[in-house]
């Protein structure tokens, strides 16, 4: 048994009820607030491969069975029928100019798709929030977890020797309470945003009634997925909108705006949300024939910015979970799986007692290091957006780190202390950085190939796939070499990339660290 300790979590999203949970397995006496009460609507919905996995391994590691069928949609469907999701099967893109409709010019269309499964059994899932949140709260209490919600913590007091709330002691305090900033407020944390790139703003909603892409661009080529089973992102001039669907006929979309895109529909710099959705939707036709007869399920919303960014993510009894510390833009979808990153890691520092500070010092190193790298992804991307074979080409450094980073989690090693998204990694590290120097340079596609070959092993960057790219598990085995296994040792792990043998307590799937006998 590790040292007992009792910590307090603020915030109960998905990530301080996982963490109270795990903590509460591993032998803690774990206390989760939350100012608001479940189930509550909340935005960040839609799941990748690296969090599905990073599930998974939670799963195996503490025993969190329902984590390890929530981690794939046909496994979800099959047990938590009630817990409402999308399936997701990659990543859509489409280029919409305005005035115009979106042109269907077949396989040279400015339409990129890429699969993140081989098939709906083993694919994503978007999760709504409201259940899907609700479910981990209702598990974390399950498994002893104290939790209180309708609560506000006025009173904070963090010494050298304990952490008092509204006159609670604890040994530790997590501040999961997302951009709210519970601990930020508390303890005066100064903001970090000047770093940031990336400005945006956000109109935002759930919709009935959406129709489907199909519907209204008839007779696009066929794609590795049906396009809208996907996040579907739609590019727009100074932004894009995001649009994912759920199983109950619910899409969750929202438009995210620069301050250039924003100004371009708009000069009011709060404007009346409905009105610029509508404003947005006269400008896209294609768009707005998708959404112009869907109804808002939830007023239609409207942020003047979505960034913010913190100066420390740790102190003595105290961290931040990723989204309390900083926050960049919904492309790319990396929110979820960094939380599931931190959760894992601060779950290894609490298995033996209280973190250390060396242990608390590179969590805080990593996640700066790993908020710098999403930002400047995410304003390469931006930069790009006016040209959709640059952006085409930007996101393939995307989805070469993250493809690498699944496939070596899944057959190499998957040690949580590795850096997100390519941090640490001498190939992968500088290139959103380089890419944001080149992208007006001649030649930007064929650098982006060439930067990213000793890391491609989903034949990404290729003319000859016309932007459409399924699983391919041929070209895998071609590339293994770049994973530094052989040929015959990838072959006889396809099983497992296509999902097929596991169980919850199937260790041989996933290379841990160390594995530590589940409490
Ligand atoms: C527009 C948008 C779209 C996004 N889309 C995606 C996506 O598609 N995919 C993805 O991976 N990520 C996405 N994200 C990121 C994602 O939302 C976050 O990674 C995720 O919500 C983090 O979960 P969390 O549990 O840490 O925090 P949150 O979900 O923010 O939950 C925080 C909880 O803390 C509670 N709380 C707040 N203050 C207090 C307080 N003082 N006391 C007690 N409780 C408090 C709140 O009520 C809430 O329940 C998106 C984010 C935004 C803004």
């Amino acid at each position: 048994m590790p040292k007992k300790c009792a910590v307090a979590i603020v915030g109960s999203g998905f990530s301080g009820s996982i963490l109270a949970r795990v903590l509460a397995v591993q032998g803690h006496d774990v206390v989760l607030f939350e100012r608001g009460r479940h189930p509550r609507f909340a935005i960040g919905e839609s799941t990748t491969p690296l969090a599905n996995l990073a599930l998974e391994r939670l799963a195996r590691r503490y025993g969190l069975t329902d984590c390890y069928h929530l981690a794939a949609h046909g496994r979800w469907l099959e047990r938590y029928p009630d817990v409402m999701r999308g399936l997701k099967r990659g990543f859509t893109y489409y280029r919409h100019h305005p005035g115009e409709p979106f042109v269907n010019r077949g396989l040279d269309s400015e339409r990129l798709l890429v699969a993140a499964s081989p098939s709906d059994d083993i694919a994503d899932s978007h999760w709504l929030r409201a259940d899907v949140d609700h479910h981990f709260v209702r598990e974390a209490i399950a498994a002893g977890v104290d939790y209180r919600d309708n609560v506000e913590i006025t009173d904070v007091a963090i010494t050298k020797r304990g952490v008092k709330l509204n006159g609670h002691q604890f040994d530790f305090v997590i501040d999961a309470s997302g951009p709210g900033g519970f601990l930020a407020r508390h303890l005066s944390i100064p903001s970090g945003l000047a770093r940031t790139l990336t400005r945006s703003a956000l109109v935002f909603s759930h919709f009935e009634g959406v129709r489907l892409m199909p519907e209204v661009v008839p007779g696009l080529p066929r794609g590795p997925y049906p396009d809208d089973w996907a996040a579907v992102h739609h590019i727009v001039d100074g932004g894009w909108m995001y649009a994912l669907r759920f199983d109950n006929g619910v899409t969750s979309a929202g438009f995210a705006l620069s301050p250039a895109g924003l100004a371009a529909v708009t000069r009011s710099k709060a404007p009346d949300a409905a009105a610029l959705w509508r404003l947005l939707l006269d400008r896209y036709p294609t768009i707005g024939a998708a959404f112009g007869d869907a109804a808002p399920t939830r007023p239609i919303a409207f942020r003047a910015r979505i960034q913010h960014r913190l100066t420390r993510a740790t102190g003595e009894r105290w961290v931040l979970m990723p989204h309390a510390y900083a926050f960049v833009d919904p492309l790319f979808s990396t929110g979820i799986a960094w939380s599931f990153r931190a959760i894992e890691r601060l779950a290894l520092c609490f298995e033996d007692g209280l973190p250390d500070a060396e242990a608390l010092a590179r969590y805080a190193a990593l996640l700066s290091a790993e908020a710098d790298q999403i930002d400047r992804l995410v304003a390469g991307a931006y930069d790009a957006m006016a040209h959709f074979d640059l952006f085409a080409a930007h996101a393939m450094i995307y989805f070469a780190t993250v493809s690498y980073a699944e496939v070596r989690q899944r057959l190499v090693k998957a040690d949580p202390w590795s850096g997100f998204l390519g941090v640490g990694d001498p190939v992968l590290e500088p290139l959103p950085r380089a890419s944001r120097r080149r992208l007006r340079l001649k030649g930007f596609a064929e650098w982006v190939a060439s930067a990213i070959a000793p890391r491609n092993i989903a034949g990404l960057a290729d003319p000859a796939a016309h932007n459409l790219y399924p699983i391919d598990l041929d070209v895998l085995v071609d590339r293994h070499a770049l994973l530094g296994l052989s040929r015959e040792e990838i072959v006889a792990a396809l099983p497992a990339l296509r999902g097929g043998g596991g169980s919850v307590t199937d260790r041989s799937r996933v290379v841990l660290p160390q594995v530590a006998q589940v409490r």
